[in-house]
This record gives C-alpha cells, sequence and structure tokens, in this order.
C-alpha cells in the first residue's frame, strides 16, 4: 500500500507540475505579461549552499540584459499597473529579500551605475541585535551576509531607484503560526521601518513566499495592517489578473546569461 501511496503521490505532483507548465506557457504565449525578479544577496563566497547569492559579475550582466531587453520599472510603478489592471508586455521589476549588507555595498553601486531600480524586502528582527539570519547558521562564517543596520537602511533608501517594504519581523512560515503571532510579524515589521525611515511602508513580501508559507488568513492580515501589496515567490510571470497581496515573483540564481534568459521564460 505504502509504494502505492508514493507512486500516486509522484503522478500527482508530475500532472499538477504539467498542468501548471502548460497553464504558463498558454498564457505566457497569449496574454500580456510582466515580471517580478527575487534576489538575495549580490556576492561572491566559496560556499553558498542556500543559493542566495548571486555574484556581482552576474548580477551586472543579468541587469544590462534586463535593460537591454526588457522594459525595467520601479515595483511600485508594476503595482499601480496591477491596480488598474494594465500590466504592459515586457515590463519587469528587481527585487530583494531580507535586507542583506551587501545590497547596499555591492548591489547599489550596479544599480547605480545602470540607473535601474529595485525594491528591498526586509525582516527587521535582526537590525538591532546585528546576529545573523538564522539559515545562515550553517554557512561558513566568511561566507555568511550581515543584516543591514539602521543607518545602512536610510543610506540605501536614500537613493531615488530604492524602495523598501517589510518581510516580518522574524522571517517566520506564516502559515504555521497563529492569529495573534502572524499579525505582531506583519505589523511590527511595518511599525520599525517606518520609524527608521519616517515613511509610509505600503508593500510587504511573504517569508520563503510560496503558496505554503502563507494562508488566506495572513492574507486577510496584510490588508488589515495597511499594506497595499503583497508579494509571493511562486515562479510565475505577473498577468493583469493576478492578485495584489499575491503578486509573483521568480527566483533568480546566480545565472550566465543563457540561464538567465531560460529563467525569465514561462515555467
Ligand atoms: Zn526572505
Amino acid at each position: 500500500m505504502r509504494i502505492f501511496s508514493i507512486f500516486y503521490k509522484k503522478i500527482k505532483n508530475k500532472v499538477e507540475w504539467l498542468g501548471n507548465y502548460f497553464k504558463s506557457y498558454i498564457l505566457s504565449r497569449f496574454l500580456k505579461h510582466s515580471a517580478i525578479l527575487v534576489y538575495h544577496r549580490v556576492a561572491n563566497v566559496s560556499h553558498d549552499s542556500l543559493q542566495l547569492c548571486v555574484s556581482p559579475q552576474n548580477f551586472r550582466k543579468q541587469i544590462i540584459y534586463l535593460k537591454e531587453n526588457f522594459n525595467l520599472i520601479p515595483l511600485s510603478q508594476m503595482v499601480n499597473n496591477l491596480k488598474s489592471h494594465k500590466i504592459k508586455e515586457g515590463a519587469v521589476a528587481v527585487t530583494f529579500d531580507d535586507g542583506y549588507a551587501d545590497n547596499l555595498y555591492t548591489a547599489l553601486p550596479i544599480l547605480e551605475e545602470l540607473n535601474a531600480p529595485a525594491t528591498i524586502f526586509i525582516t527587521t528582527g535582526n537590525i538591532d541585535s546585528q546576529e545573523d539570519f538564522y539559515w545562515d547558521k550553517n554557512t561558513a562564517k566568511e561566507d555568511r551576509g550581515k543584516p543591514m543596520t539602521a543607518e545602512e537602511i536610510k543610506k540605501i533608501s536614500s537613493s531615488p531607484l530604492i524602495e523598501i517594504g517589510a518581510h516580518t519581523v522574524n522571517h517566520p512560515n506564516l502559515r504555521k503560526i497563529n492569529t495573534k503571532e502572524q499579525v505582531d510579524e506583519i505589523m511590527q515589521s511595518k511599525i520599525m521601518l517606518e520609524k527608521i525611515l519616517d515613511k509610509k511602508i505600503s508593500g510587504f513580501a511573504y517569508p520563503f513566499g510560496s503558496r505554503r508559507s502563507f494562508s488566506k488568513e495572513t492574507v486577510s492580515e496584510v490588508k488589515k495592517s495597511g499594506f497595499n501589496f503583497a508579494c509571493a515567490n511562486t515562479q510565475e510571470q505577473v498577468y493583469s489578473f493576478s492578485n495584489l497581496f499575491s503578486i509573483p515573483r521568480i527566483l533568480v540564481r546566480d545565472w550566465d546569461i543563457e540561464t538567465f534568459k531560460k529563467g525569465l521564460k514561462w515555467r
């Protein structure tokens, strides 16, 4: 029975995957679509088991490729297009999750050189403590990225190319914690960033971001907390019917341009 159940599960996953593959293919062939990319770190490290780093060399090439082949726009503009259900063909927005200091020291100079906008979703729990992010605990010390300090967040946010959004306090799987804990995680990250930057924070990104990492209840709490939109991480393009509170994004790895081109296409 167990073997049968494993077999059934495998077939079911394959069928689901094929279904999504064809859905994405058909949609992207016939409907206008944009894309939002997710990065984490821009850094050269010796070991990157979590695949969070894109080397500065690859990052620079990727941004140049986007500038030459797409319409690279700020996320806020993409959100406005989505609100009015007018998604533009070939528009791309760049985002970063977590709030690593290399976003300021390595990514920003490249973005400035190429005049490319980006949005950074910050996990606020490590700003004051300056402890490493918990998911980096098995990464060698020299390969770990530091969380940005409040001063660094102010500095990166002062660039006209940069928008800031919230990404909870402790980066939990929001689906797995109770309502009160979800509200705290969502609200407190917003409050802290608004205090540091003295401006309204209107965008949120779910930690992890897959459909298994947030629920209907999470979406409703994000809305109630005063956010105007929320990004997921579901490896799909953005269409005019995409949900404003689970906007799909596509995860970028340390890809050369050939792989990057494939990664940008429908999945
Ligand atoms: Zn994250």
